[in-house]
């Protein structure tokens, strides 16, 4: 994937949170540039689908530091330079603070995947407990020590945290955890939620994980090309 590819399909992923009302004004998702030590990153406080451009993404080195680009990056900016730093697997990192996880967190009550297509960020995810601004380094390095290997986490009073491989993979990652959380929440309301059980997990990734790890990852593609054009 070119330069300019990276780009458009990180803007489009930005417009389509936003449409889906997950963005909010502090959100910001990256994406690394293959080969290089460099990602780019929304600007801080874009919240209008204009403000969602090529054009408008500035290029950070892995120390979150900019390199160029019109706007300024985000305040936090050190949790996307840690993970593309620490993991293989992050090829795209979101930071949103969508209403239903939020709400999940702040109630103290448990992460459950129930949606079988939530599977993918597994039986449990962590959670980071501190409500602060993960602004210095040290921040950037407790944000990859709490998440371990998990694809998604829960930061209590403040948000969330989400990654793919690939863009199209993040972007589907941070739309099903919002979605999950709001039936968790709206079951709890009627009955006791059924979650997913550890099998009914490792079943659907064994069924699924062949696709979605294929090069061309196509589940993941199809469905940001869906939302792309629903969000228009
Ligand atoms: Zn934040």
């Amino acid at each position: 994937m070119d330069d300019a590819e990276i780009k458009t399909k990180l803007a489009t992923s930005a417009r389509i949170l936003n449409r889906l009302g997950l963005f909010d004004i502090y959100g910001h998702v990256s994406a690394r540039i293959p080969g290089q030590e460099r990602f780019y990153i929304t600007a801080t406080l874009g919240s209008t689908d204009k403000e969602f451009t090529p054009e408008g993404l500035i290029l950070c080195d892995y120390a979150g530091r900019k390199i160029s680009g019109n706007g300024t990056a985000p305040l936090e900016v050190v949790l996307h330079s840690a993970l593309h730093r620490a993991r293989e697997d992050a090829g795209s990192v979101a930071h949103v603070h969508p209403f239903h996880s939020l709400a999940l967190g702040v109630a103290g009550v448990p992460y459950a995947p129930v949606i079988l297509h939530v599977a993918p960020l597994g039986f449990k995810l962590p959670v980071y407990k501190r409500r602060e601004l993960l602004i210095t380094e040290d921040h950037g390095q407790k944000v990859v020590r709490t998440m371990a290997k998990a694809r998604a986490m829960l930061l209590r009073g403040h948000g969330v945290i989400t990654l793919g491989e690939s863009i199209e993979e993040m972007t589907y990652h941070t739309v099903l955890l919002e979605e999950n959380c709001k039936l968790l929440l709206e079951a709890r309301k009627v009955g006791k939620p059924i979650p997913l059980s550890r099998a009914e997990v490792a079943d659907f990734l064994r069924m699924r994980l062949p696709e979605a790890m294929s090069p061309k990852n196509q589940r993941y593609l199809r469905v940001f090309d869906l939302l792309d054009k629903k969000t228009r």
